[in-house]
């Protein structure tokens, strides 16, 4: 890196320790960072016809002061003013905030260029700038940057002139020659100088093309280069399963195999024959057959004298892959067994005992399984489900137990593609993108509350055709705070309301487990006809001759939330219905009502999701480990990040790239990050 651009920004004139500070809290601590201290949106004054302009949009426009100011004060310091202009064949009401001092300026008929936010339902501007006069400014668009504490624009403007004009020489390209040849990109000089100092919109666009490839491209070379050195450096088991009775496992299963399914269970056996550890991501919507994919692999690595581990996310489930695993391994004499917290006492000892001595081929449990005292003969290959409910530090836990078990990560929630390479890029994916045959698609609904009468009718309709039904709530009980339906009270309004007729269930996460065990054998059953239910059956249970979900207060949960739920119906051949019961206020909650009746895919629900939510918050909670970027969108970029992949992943399987000087500078960033010691990204 070029030393004058590593020096600290106090070379500059006008920058004192105290603007350094304030500039270090921006991290702009060197000339390097301030130069790459991204404007995070530009100033546009060139003036706009309000013909062409859309709601909430900022717009410079020009026009004739039509009516008098008028005031009004509150208190010292804040002020509102209106005033009437004429623009062009509108007349709209100017809105200024705490600037009094204009009202003795403003005079009737002259002209006025105001700045602000355009508002198109009650055609006014909240006027953040206005100049009297016509629009005579020097520049007619500007950077605007992020700024803190007693840091102004004009000053931040000048420094970021001032770094340029002394050191822009020494900006120094970043990418190899070939990929800025490749893909027409400005060189980096040209590209800050551009993104600082733009004259029209169209400029901004050509740079920033070049700093989203360069940011992608250096995040996917450390993902590729990370995925590179995990295969080559931690090598695995070589699996020799046996081939043959693999197949015949799968000749007797019930139903033939998807394409996909088939695709799939050959990518995840390759790896495991190979001396590579396998670390893998398996995507497949609800209800795409995922769980016999797991089992054909688990009995393969049975075949060769390991053992197998699946870890999935709530009890419930647990309990339920279990029964189904038991009962597709009983005939080949394959030992399942489960493990979860209530499993105490002396079974739980008995249980260690038998796993240590490999006595348990294939243990099935909740995250009881990565406790210390859990410890496996032989264990060979780990699969995890619903993988992102998981940690990366429970995830890694698991991988470690036994010597270098092959892992496959099984996920329900379709990840939209973008999310998949940055979050998950250092991991192989297989996905299934096929229903099994015969499948009908859900019908979905979108009811008010008042119809709830009616969708009483449709359920009672359904449950005299020998069909179940799922009623979900997001409360337990009742709650102060929040104006909801909980499952207690919703439980006892239906059992009154179906008395005599039809039996309704209970089910929640507080219930203790051989209640909860209970309550899901019966519903199972059909001695419970209709099953309220907090979320805890939202992944993975499976009861195919349920038809219909209602979902109460359904604008409270993300759309991959309600595309779970709704999975729980379609499981059998009958045609199955989802109802949304809500009332959304907001706009994106009446969106994703839409989507969920529009499309049954979760490939596609789940990219809305994203559009919807930003990629910070897909997951949720902030563990998930999306990546940040300073100037590239994933979502908006997503083609310019499967290129950045794409090359990435070729250019860490070339010679040239680990040796030509002319990817010194990529390899320095990866030496950099750790990732060249293995060292894991987060
Ligand atoms: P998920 O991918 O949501 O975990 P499951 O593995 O629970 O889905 O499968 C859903 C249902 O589809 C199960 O009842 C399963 O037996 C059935 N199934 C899986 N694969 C096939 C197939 N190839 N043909 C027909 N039914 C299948
Ligand atoms: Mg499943």
């Amino acid at each position: 890196m070029n030393k004058n651009l590593m020096q600290s920004v106090k070379v500059l004139k006008g920058i004192g320790d105290e603007t350094a500070d304030l500039l270090a809290g921006l991290n702009i601590v060197t000339i390097k960072d301030l130069l790459e201290h991204f404007p995070f949106r530009y100033e546009d004054y060139r003036l706009r016809d309000l013909a062409d302009v859309k709601h909430d949009e900022r717009i410079t426009v020009e026009g004739k002061v039509h009516s008098e100011p008028s005031l009004a004060r509150f208190g010292k310091k804040r002020s509102r003013m209106t005033v009437r202009l004429l623009i062009g064949r509108y007349l709209v009401q100017a809105i200024i905030f705490n600037q009094p001092y204009l009202k003795n300026k403003i005079t009737i008929n002259e002209t006025v260029t105001v700045t602000g936010k355009w508002d198109q339902h009650r055609m006014a501007i909240t006027v953040s700038e206005m100049h009297f006069g016509e629009n005579r400014r020097g520049k007619l668009f500007e950077p605007v940057y992020a700024l803190k504490g007693s840091l102004t624009m004009r000053n931040m403007r000048k420094y970021i002139a001032q770094a340029f004009a002394m050191y822009g020489d020494d900006i120094e390209e970043t990418l190899p020659d070939g990929l800025v040849r490749k893909y027409r990109l400005p060189n980096r000089r040209e590209a800050l100088e551009t993104m600082h100092f733009p004259e029209i919109p169209e400029d901004v666009q050509k740079a920033r093309r070049r700093f989203v490839y360069e940011e992608f491209l250096s995040f996917q070379l450390k993902m590729q280069a990370l995925r590179k050195i995990e295969r080559e450096q931690t090598p695995g088991i070589v699996q020799k399963y046996d081939l043959d009775k693999v197949k015949e496992f799968i000749d007797r299963l019930p139903f033939p195999l998807t394409g996909a399914q088939k695709r799939v269970v050959n990518e995840i056996l390759t790896d495991m024959k190979s001396p590579y550890r396998m670390n893998r991501l398996l995507q497949g919507d609800v209800g795409s057959g995922k769980t016999v994919v797991a089992a054909i692999c688990l009995y393969a690595s049975v075949t060769t004298g390991r053992q197998g581990a699946l870890m999935v996310p709530t009890e419930i489930l647990a309990e339920q892959h279990a029964a189904s695993l038991k009962e597709i391994f009983d005939p080949f004499h394959v030992r399942c067994a489960l493990l979860t917290s209530s499993v105490k006492g002396k079974a739980r000892k008995e249980l260690l005992a038998e796993l240590a001595e490999g006595k348990i081929d294939i243990l099935v449990g909740t995250h009881a399984l990565i406790q210390e005292e859990v410890s496996f003969a032989r264990l060979g290959f780990v699969i995890t489900d619903e993988q992102h409910r998981f940690g990366v530090e429970q995830r890694r836990i698991l991988r470690e137990k036994g010597e270098k078990p092959d892992v496959l990560f099984m996920t329900a929630t379709p990840i939209p593609r973008t999310l998949a390479i940055t979050v998950f890029g250092e991991m192989d994916v297989s996905v299934i993108d096929e229903m099994p045959a015969g499948r009908k698609t859900i019908e979905t609904y979108w009811a008010r509350e008042d119809m709830l009468e009616r969708v009483l009718g449709f359920i009672e309709k359904e449950l005299h055709k020998g069909r179940q039904a799922y009623v979900i709530c997001p409360l337990i009980e009742e709650s102060d705070k929040l104006d909801v339906q909980n499952a207690i009270d919703v439980h006892s309004s239906l059992t009154f309301y179906f008395q005599n007729r039809f039996k309704v269930g209970l089910m929640h996460g507080r219930l203790p487990s051989a209640e909860k065990e209970e309550v899901m054998r019966s519903f199972a059953e059909n001695q419970i006809q209709i099953l309220v239910s907090t979320t805890v059956v939202e992944v993975g249970v499976n009861v195919p001759n349920a038809t219909v979900m209602v979902i109460y207060d359904a604008e409270r949960f993300g759309l991959a939330q309600l595309h779970q739920l709704r999975g729980r119906v379609g499981r059998g051949s009958d045609q199955s219905y989802c109802i949304l019961l809500a009332e959304p206020k907001s706009e994106i909650g009446k969106e994703r009502m839409k989507i969920m009746t529009e499309t049954n895919d979760g490939f596609v629900v789940s990219e809305k999701d994203l559009e919807l939510r930003g990629p910070g918050d897909f997951f949720g909670k902030k563990q998930s480990g999306v990546p940040e970027f300073k100037v590239a969108d994933m979502v908006h970029d997503y083609r310019a990040l499967e290129t950045a992949r794409d090359d990435a992943a070729k250019l860490v399987q070339s010679r040239a790239f680990w040796e030509a000087p002319e990817y010194g500078r990529l390899r320095t960033e990866l030496e950099e990050a750790g990732v060249l010691k293995g060292e894991k990204l987060d």
